[in-house]
């Protein structure tokens, strides 16, 4: 079987994929990824073949705009699959997938796969919200003001929207559905326990939890500084959100003491100068090998991104969470429904308060309980094991 992936560069995006492909390849399956050069050898180390997607963003993705601005974002998406799709149906149609896995956000992949007449399978590194539940949440008066604000490029979405409906024949979703748009099949990197309303979603969704796959040694971070006899406190805001010297400078503060060894990773748009002074307790790094940190792990304060909240989870460390933007708060909301974390609010949370949190949370074996049952039920979703059984299922192939 041959296998398409079509994927949007972010990491958060791209590494649950990753896992998926080396298991295809592994089963003898071939792989052909259309990315773009920024991840060009994280897909060739599963064993995967590597095609440059033109008219791709040219780098990491970056916000449309600097913030997160869903209508801006869905509009980008749109616009700029009208631009990639001619050389991409074209690349697939001279060598022919069985199956193309799309990234839930990248409406190009969905509308390719139905140009060529293959199943479409989302691969979805959010957690599900369709806009009917998104409503529903303690957030929708948010959401209301989000799509006002943005009024002009929700117009400009309809437009793109009705122009690709017309020319590739496939009913599109609404805005509120197009960042996370289900396929044919859909797999999620969740647990049916984690995902709200899971039953909901109906057959065409396989929940298989997280894809951890180990990634390459870092031999870069200093793992003879971590003191073994400190509970270890681990702080990222993820790699995209991630420019908020005020928030790290608050957990510096909160941490000062070296009562706990902190890891604190600030992401490449923050300027580590403006850190200040670094306690020897204290890591920073503009990046770190969070999985292997997160193994050790006490605490995990983050922003509640779905990777890092499913990979925190995973090894059973507990959340304390700070979300940066709307689908955050949605995800951090989720895990406070769970009693696998605490939220706390960025911008109006003080060094003391934080501090506060951070003692009554590694006493708390209420929390402590609840982490490993949520962990437990992403540990046992199966994976890119259950991922893939999952595709040749739906290829007929078992
Ligand atoms: N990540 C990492 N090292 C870091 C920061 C992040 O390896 O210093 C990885 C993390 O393990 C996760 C991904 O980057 O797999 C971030 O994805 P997430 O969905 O949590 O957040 P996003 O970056 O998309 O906001």
């Amino acid at each position: 079987m041959h296998i398409a992936f079509v994927v949007v560069p972010s990491s958060g995006h791209v590494y649950p994929t990753l896992a998926v492909s080396a298991e295809l390849i592994r089963r003898g399956h071939r792989v052909t990824y259309f990315l773009n050069e920024a991840y060009r050898d994280k897909v060739a180390a599963t064993g995967a073949d590597y095609r440059d997607t033109p008219n791709l963003f040219a780098t990491e993705m970056e916000p449309p705009g600097g913030k997160f601005n869903p209508p801006l974002l869905a509009k980008t998406l749109l616009d700029m699959s009208e631009r990639i799709l001619p050389d991409l149906v074209a690349a697939l149609a001279a060598d022919p997938p069985d199956v193309v896995v799309y990234d839930s956000m990248c409406p190009w992949g969905r509308l390719a796969a139905h140009m060529i007449s293959v199943p479409a399978v989302a691969s979805m590194a959010l957690i599900n919200f369709p806009g009917a539940m998104l409503f529903r949440s303690g957030e929708a008066l948010r959401i209301v003001g989000v799509l006002a604000r943005g009024l002009p490029d929700v117009i400009g979405f309809m437009r793109t929207a009705r122009r690709l409906q017309r020319t590739v024949g496939l009913k599109l979703p609404p805005l509120t559905d197009i960042l996370n748009w289900p396929g044919d099949f859909n797999i999620s990197y969740t647990s049916a326990r984690f995902q709200p309303d899971a039953t909901k979603l109906g057959s065409t969704y396989r929940f298989v939890g997280p894809t951890i796959m180990q990634r390459p040694h870092d031999p870069d971070f200093p793992w003879d500084k971590l003191d073994p006899d400190r509970p270890l406190i681990y702080v990222s805001l993820g790699t995209v959100f991630n420019d908020n010297t005020p928030f790290y400078h608050l957990c510096l503060e909160a941490l000062r003491d070296g009562a706990y060894q902190v890891v604190l990773s600030f992401g490449k748009r923050t300027d580590p100068e403006a850190l200040g002074l670094i306690p020897p307790h204290v890591i920073v790094r503009p990046h770190v090998p969070q999985l292997a940190l997160l193994e050790r792990a006490d605490l995990f304060i983050t922003h509640a991104g779905m990777n890092s909240i499913n990979e925190g989870l995973y090894f059973n460390v507990p959340l304390l969470l700070v979300p940066q933007q709307l689908e955050q708060a949605l995800v951090a909301q989720r895990v406070v429904e769970l009693g696998a974390g605490r939220l706390v609010r960025d911008g109006r949370v003080s060094a003391e308060s934080l501090r506060q949190t951070i003692d009554q949370m590694l006493q708390d074996a209420t929390l402590t309980a609840n982490v490993q049952r949520v962990g437990t039920s992403l540990r046992a979703a199966g994976g890119a094991r259950a991922a893939v059984d999952a595709i040749e299922t739906l290829v007929g192939i078992n």
